[in-house]
């Protein structure tokens, strides 16, 4: 079958069919568009499109993904203008076409070294290059995540066909999939594809030592497999016991890594000989519950190793990634590294954001959508940190593309983009003068902010405005407050105050006139008195009268003099000038979310202090809890537990326990079989180790107190406990 039969034969198992016609017609389109034209390995060109789109169906994406992948290389190879492809393919497929062509690897031009060019001595022309195209990679984040998945896979299929390009392509190339394109895999938390880079990147970058490895682990199969299938003859049966039900497989590590894993040892003078865990034991189970019991499993089976053990269930890593680690000294006594996790973290771990878009995709809520572009945005901001290589290259390319500019969004998700420093008042400008003008308050991620707060990236920001219209302060104008930062928004609240100041000086002098001028003569108009005192017009002197710059006793002078009349009553009353002042008051925070703090996690007998919260609502800790003493008391409220709403359906709250034992083998497996008794569940498990003492830390699901005493109890009954205590470090 030839390779697009297989491409949609693959599609048919999860799209419907009007979705795989139109991957069909895509196919049917690039082919004609690519027609005589031919890679450099000699290969017809059709079938680099059809690769790309391959993985991206192993990966489960959406018609639309698999059909721009498809063509993908016609606006650039073939002449094809994006009208055309609207026309053919509609507004989405053309966009996602479009990104990626922007992406393609762009000559030097003299103007990207006025950009990047200021050590330009320093920095070579393929620096400049590899900043200039990681600027575009990110910015066309912000537009479709799907298009870095499309070039992603773009890159792996060209990775594996390098080749055929002269060896220095062949290095730029490399070094920029290991450095940039494998880092942004391993940051959306794709691991199928992030090793797969590695692998085929240190394969041109290090051959001889990548040729030294694959030989290593060829000459270990036999024997790997022998110890898997043994270590699987003890796991098995005890894990039936248990009725739990499970998938066991053993993987090796990937090339790359195993590299990395050497140099660390060779770094601690340790020989290749003495490392083993070139590849892990990996358990699938049902859920949560049974992660833990299988670790109890397996830490009876054999002795974990102290400082190994790692709980992404309880602290899931920034790509979403969740699983047990631990390593354990197998038979033989050669660690072995197993991960425990449920099918579901099994997903996220190989698709990574491409499976968690998949799974929302049906429901395409805009609190999804927007939840998504958060959770790609912070990947991408955090995936700059991994980027390595010339200094220069990484300080051009932050400061390029991250200092100057700051992306949140509207209540509605849309993106704009702001100069870094700005605040919701910048933002409330940026929407709308007037809605700067009324801007009273402001909502970060749901929680009021000062409106001095300075917006982070990805923040989604709601401005609340006065009904009536008010203007803004004078204040806003103060630099040293920190209000506003952009020069657009501080234009618009002068001219404000020049229009409001005009007017209210008119009218000021219109009521001083009235009052205290107009009796002293009432046969000139104003205007014949504006000219009396030499103005041009009326709303020049009521305008100077209103704002002092002459005085109500010089007019009446004036009049005095010219009508022979002394005035009789020169009393002056000093204008009272009262200041609007603001009432910048909000009300409207009454139904914010309650979170139990994991740093003191309160239980219905403790008293308790809510705190707003900027990410999560009101967060409740104990009133004695170490970590609020540097909490902002503005941010304080008070709350009891008839209105914290954590859990209130299933009445279990977190508690954390700690427990003091002498270390010894199956410690932790005792432990957490005292737990499953009890019929509790256990949140996360930390160990700490100092010589034989072990310190373990248990967060536990409780429903009552009588409930949370027992269990103490019969722990403090474990041979080798010393002590079991609540805590709330
Ligand atoms: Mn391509």
């Amino acid at each position: 079958m030839d390779s697009i039969q297989l491409l949609i034969k693959k599609a048919e198992k999860y799209l419907i069919e009007d979705h795989v016609d139109v991957i069909q017609e895509a196919y049917n389109f690039a082919l004609a568009s690519h027609k005589g034209q031919s890679r450099l390995s000699g290969e017809p060109y059709i079938n680099h499109p059809i690769q790309t789109a391959n993985f991206l169906a192993d990966l489960k994406l959406d018609h639309q993904v698999i059909a721009a992948a498809l063509l993908h290389d016609v606006m650039e190879d073939c002449d094809v203008s994006f009208g055309r492809l609207v026309q053919l393919f509609g507004d989405d497929i053309a966009k996602l076409v479009d990104g990626v062509t922007k992406l393609k690897r762009s000559e030097i031009t003299p103007d990207m070294k006025k950009v990047h060019g200021n050590n330009s001595n320093k920095l070579s022309d393929e620096d400049i290059l590899q900043a200039e195209n990681l600027r575009k990679l990110i910015s066309s984040i912000a537009v479709d995540v799907r298009i870095i998945l499309i070039k992603l896979s773009d890159r792996l299929h060209n990775m594996n066909t390098l080749s055929a390009l002269p060896y220095d392509r062949q290095i730029f190339i490399a070094r920029e999939t290991l450095e940039i394109y494998a880092p942004l895999a391993h940051r959306l938390g794709i691991w199928e594809l992030k090793w797969r880079l590695e692998d085929l990147s240190f394969q041109y970058l290090n051959p001889q030592e990548y040729e030294k490895i694959s030989l290593l682990l060829k000459s270990k199969r036999s024997e790997r497999e022998i110890y898997i299938e043994n270590i699987l003859n003890v796991l098995k049966p005890e894990l039936e016991n248990f009725n739990i039900q499970y998938q066991v497989s053993g993987r090796p590590k990937n090339i790359y890594s195993i590299y990395k894993k050497i140099q660390s040892y060779l770094d601690q003078n340790k020989k290749i000989e003495e490392i083993y865990d070139f590849f892990a034991l990996r358990i699938i189970v049902k859920n949560v519950e049974e992660c833990y019991s299988s670790l109890g499993i397996v830490h009876k089976l054999w002795r974990p190793i102290p400082g190994q053990f790692d709980d992404y269930i309880a602290n899931p890593k920034d790509n979403l990634y969740q699983s047990l680690h631990t390593t354990v000294l197998c038979e033989g006594a050669f660690p072995v590294e197993v991960q425990i996790r449920t099918q579901d973290m099994h997903s996220t771990s190989e698709y990574g954001v491409a499976a968690h878009w998949l799974y929302k995709s049906d429901s395409n809520l805009d609190d999804d959508k927007f939840d998504n572009k958060i959770t790609w945005l912070r990947q991408i901001f955090e995936w700059q940190k991994d980027v390595k290589g010339a200094k220069e290259f990484v300080e051009s390319f932050k400061s390029d593309v991250f200092k100057n500019q700051v992306f949140v969004y509207t209540p509605k998700s849309d993106l704009k983009e702001l100069p870094a420093g700005s605040t919701p008042l910048d933002f409330a400008y940026r929407i709308h003068t007037d809605i700067g003008h009324r801007c009273v308050g402001a909502k970060v991620n749901g929680t009021l902010v000062p409106l001095f707060y300075q917006l982070k990236n990805g923040d989604r920001v709601e401005i609340i405005t006065s009904k009536t219209v008010r203007g803004p302060s004078l204040d806003w104008l103060d630099n040293d407050l920190g209000f506003l930062q952009t020069t657009s928004a501080k234009t618009r609240v002068k001219q404000w105050f020049n229009r409001q100041e005009l007017k209210n000086n008119i009218q000021n002098g219109k009521s001083l006139f009235e009052e205290r001028i107009v009796h002293y003569n009432d046969l000139m108009s104003i205007l014949d008195i504006s000219e009396l005192m030499s103005f041009n017009n009326e709303s020049d002197f009521l305008n100077a009268l209103g704002s002092g710059k002459i005085s109500v006793s010089k007019v009446i002078e004036k009049l005095a003099q010219k009508d022979n009349r002394l005035s009789e009553n020169r009393k002056l009353e000093q204008n009272s000038h009262k200041d609007d002042v603001f009432n910048t008051a909000v009300t409207g925070s009454g139904d914010l979310k309650t979170v139990i703090a994991v740093c003191c996690t309160p239980s219905p007998d403790s008293q308790i202090v809510g705190f707003l919260n900027r990410d999560q609502g009101v967060s409740v800790h104990r009133r004695n809890c170490k970590e609020i003493s540097d909490y902002d008391l503005d941010n304080q409220i008070k709350v009891d537990w008839n209105n914290v709403t954590y859990d209130y359906n299933s009445q279990t709250y977190p508690s954390r326990i700690k427990i003091d034992a002498y270390d010894r083998v199956g410690l932790l497996r005792d432990i957490t079989v005292q737990v499953a008794k009890e019929r509790l569940n256990i949140a996360s498990c930390t160990q700490e180790e100092y010589n034989d003492i072990s310190i373990i830390y248990l967060t536990v699901h409780i429903n009552s107190i009588e409930n949370l005493g027992r269990l103490c109890s019969s722990l403090d009954n474990i041979k080798g406990v010393i002590s079991v205590s609540r805590t709330v470090d």
